[in-house]
């Protein structure tokens, strides 16, 4: 420590390091536009610590999320699976959460209370998040831990249902479990991605039964390692919020308003997930080149995922194909040969890295006005 100071004070001058307010900026991170009537809050609703099968302490969570520059997180730990016990006898299973709590009120992370009831198949796993009290979920029956859940008015969602160690075929088998929780309002919504897994399945499940569709890291390990390094980002859940709160963040899950993503996979019911990528594409200019009827629009894409887009309009292009890419964060110069001079442009491409429905994926149609 007083080797480190003198080092601060060498190169930084006389002020320490410590006596400025910390952060945890840098790292990925995450930017998501939001959308009409929508603040995007970017999430992640499932993660471990040493509080059960996770190899960190719940701190690193929250530095880990300010990184990725996270809005809100929750650590899940499993109540029935504790393998750190001998040497964390783990009393109170609100510890994790306090702990985050404190790492983070300096932050403006927004810190979600909850807990993975933790089953074999055909229970299997869930997530009850925005829980009052983690440790009156421990029960001798699922059913009673659900009820329970129920009774803290959670938000209450089936964890990677296509998992093959519990699903072999891996695929998700909705259980008549889980139809009775859904017939009694306990099970709310489904991860369609976990980890680098993304179930079509899964979604064709949240689609019939109207449950809220999310995407988690289920991170045990560092985000870093596990993803960032492999040059992946944390799947995330996007959440379209009245206000940047635990209220309306809880609010917007029980309402499905959601989008899950990972890398340039974005999975969500239509009403949000086409405003959120038309939000991502800035038109930055539409200008014909001199001389020609051939119109230049400039498309920054300003989230974080590269959008992979398909043609859908009468006019071809000039220089792409009809399948085009605008990476992450890229400016992309589309040029659409109109064939005779208009005053305004209908953009229509269909986003094929995004889903609203197995195999299907969202047109998206921007209305564009040319320059003069
Ligand atoms: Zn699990
Ligand atoms: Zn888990």
């Amino acid at each position: 420590m007083k080797k480190l100071l003198l080092f601060t004070i060498v190169l930084f001058g006389p002020i320490s390091l410590y006596a400025q307010e910390h952060s945890h900026a840098g790292g990925a991170a995450l930017t998501y536009p939001d959308i009409e009537g929508y603040l995007t809050l970017k999430t992640d609703l499932h993660i471990h610590t040493v509080f059960s099968d996770g190899n960190v302490w719940p701190n690193i969570r929250v530095m880990e999320a300010l990184r990725d520059s996270l809005d809100a997180i929750s650590l899940t730990e499993h109540l029935e699976y504790q393998p750190h016990s001998t040497d964390i006898p783990h009393p109170d299973r609100n510890r994790a959460y306090a702990l985050a709590l404190e790492e983070a009120k300096e932050h403006g992370l927004l810190i979600v209370p909850g807990s993975e009831i933790t089953r074999s198949e055909p229970v299997g796993h869930s997530n009850a998040v925005f829980i009052s009290d983690a440790n009156k979920l421990l029960a001798d029956t699922p059913e009673k831990a659900f009820g329970e859940a129920k009774k803290q008015a959670a938000f209450v969602f089936w964890n990677h249902p296509a998992w093959y160690a519990q699903s072999p075929t891996g695929n998700p088998i909705l259980s008549d479990f889980q139809k009775e929780r859904i017939k009694n309002g306990e099970l709310h919504g489904i991860e369609v991605i976990n980890s680098i897994d993304y179930a079509e399945e899964s979604l064709a499940i949240a689609l019939e039964n109207d449950l809220t569709i999310m995407g988690t890291s289920d991170i045990h390990g560092l985000i870093d390692w596990d993803y960032t390094e492999k040059g992946n980002s944390r799947p995330i859940t996007l959440v379209f919020a009245r206000e940047r709160s635990l209220k309306s963040l809880r609010e917007a899950l029980f309402d499905g308003r959601t989008v899950a993503v990972f890398n340039e996979l974005l999975v969500g019911k239509d009403t949000y997930l086409v405003p959120l990528l038309k939000a991502s594409i800035e038109i930055r200019g539409a200008r014909y080149i001199e001389d020609t009827q051939v119109l230049e629009l400039w498309l920054k894409n300003i989230s974080s995922s590269d959008l992979l887009f398909e043609n859908q309009m009468p006019f071809t292009f000039y220089t792409d194909p009809s399948i085009f890419e605008i990476a992450a964060g890229a400016t992309h110069v589309l040029r659409v040969k109109t064939l005779k001079r208009l005053p305004s442009l209908q953009l229509q491409l269909k986003a094929l890295g995004a889903y609203t429905a197995p195999k299907q994926h969202p047109v998206v149609e921007w209305d564009i006005p040319v320059e003069e």
